[in-house]
């Protein structure tokens, strides 16, 4: 159990996010310093290639708050973001996206309506996405129904990781065993009384996403052929491919049959044969999808190497992490 020692810990996840650290820290600052408690900044360097990690370190010879936890390689944002979760000591934390997309000031909102309301969970909540392609906002739509009816209610569409945890939120969080635990859904599952705030979602204030289609795609098939249990869905695919080509081809049998323009006794064999084997590619592949998820959970590889935190009295055990 971490001793919260300051009021207020604000996590920040950083990939090369050079060009928009100034804005970040004066924006930040100005709204933390406002508080008028005790805070840390917890800037998470996700194995940056640029300056952000120089630019960081200067930043922090003017604003002591400021807390430096390098990674030693990239490691995506949830695992940055859980990086710096694990290490932040405040009594209320914070996750905020680098890019002030989220604006800072919510966060004094947050904090506010988790001590009036004696709440453990605030979701930052985007008020509207008028800003997202019709296409995003429906992909985005279908993921949040169906995340809603898998996890449960508790689920706010809508969130994603700007949100506010207590104390006892990031501890019970620390003592899951997952690895890599997909934030925005296992933290409604934990149960905590939760509460909302809307905020507008700006557009990014410098820089370029750290997530462009290109970049997903390529990193898509180079995870897939060198680190992943993928393959194994392929079954699932072909399963119901096979399922939907059967579909067609009863359909036609059916017609042929009443035409007359049929062998008796072969269209029954064939769906019959076509059938079975679909629906045993399908189960084959349902059956990979949990044998895929046992060997990432048995191989537990950490989500993430620490490289430096200049909170130097920071021998936090990342619980197994
Ligand atoms: N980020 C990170 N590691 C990565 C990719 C992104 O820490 O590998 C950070 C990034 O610096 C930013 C946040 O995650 O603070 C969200 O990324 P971004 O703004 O690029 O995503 P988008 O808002 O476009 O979805
Ligand atoms: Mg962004």
């Amino acid at each position: 159990m971490v001793v919260a020692e300051p009021a207020l810990s604000v996590v920040v996840p950083m990939f090369n996010e050079e060009s928009v650290l100034p804005l970040l820290v004066s924006r930040l600052r100005g709204v933390l310093d406002g508080l008028g408690e005790p805070y840390e900044v917890v800037a998470v360097d996700d194995g940056s290639t640029d300056n952000t990690l120089v630019a960081l370190h200067a930043a922090r010879r003017g604003w002591p708050q400021l807390r430096i936890v390098r990674l030693r390689r990239n490691s995506g944002h949830q695992a940055a973001l859980l990086a710096g979760l694990m290490r932040a000591r405040g009594a209320y934390v914070v996750s905020i996206d680098a890019d002030l997309q989220d604006p800072p000031e919510t966060i004094v909102d947050m904090l506010r309506l988790a001590r009036s309301e004696r709440l453990d969970i605030v979701y930052g909540v985007r008020g509207d996405r008028t800003v997202d392609t019709p296409f995003k906002r429906w992909t985005a739509g279908l993921y949040y129904r169906l995340m809603r009816r898998l996890v449960g209610k508790q689920v706010p569409a809508n969130a994603g990781d700007f949100r506010l945890l207590s104390r006892a939120a990031v501890e019970a969080l620390r003592e899951l065993p997952e690895r890599t635990p997909v934030l925005r859904l296992v933290v409604p599952w934990l149960g905590f009384p939760s509460g909302e705030v809307t905020f507008l979602r700006a557009e990014r204030a410098a820089g370029r996403t750290k997530y462009p289609m290109s970049r997903m795609m390529s990193l898509a098939a180079d995870s897939v052929t060198s680190f992943s249990a993928a393959p194994l869905r392929v079954a699932t695919w072909l399963g119901l491919a096979g399922v939907v080509v059967c579909g067609v081809l009863v359909v036609v049998a059916i017609i042929a049959f009443f035409l007359g323009a049929t062998v008796s006794g072969w269209p029954s064999l064939y769906v019959a044969v076509l059938f079975l084997g679909a629906v045993q590619l399908l189960c084959l592949g349902l059956l990979g999808e949990y044998v895929a998820r046992i060997y990432t959970a048995v191989q537990a590889r950490p989500a993430y190497f620490i490289a430096e935190d200049t909170d130097a009295s920071a021998e936090l055990a990342d619980s197994l992490r």
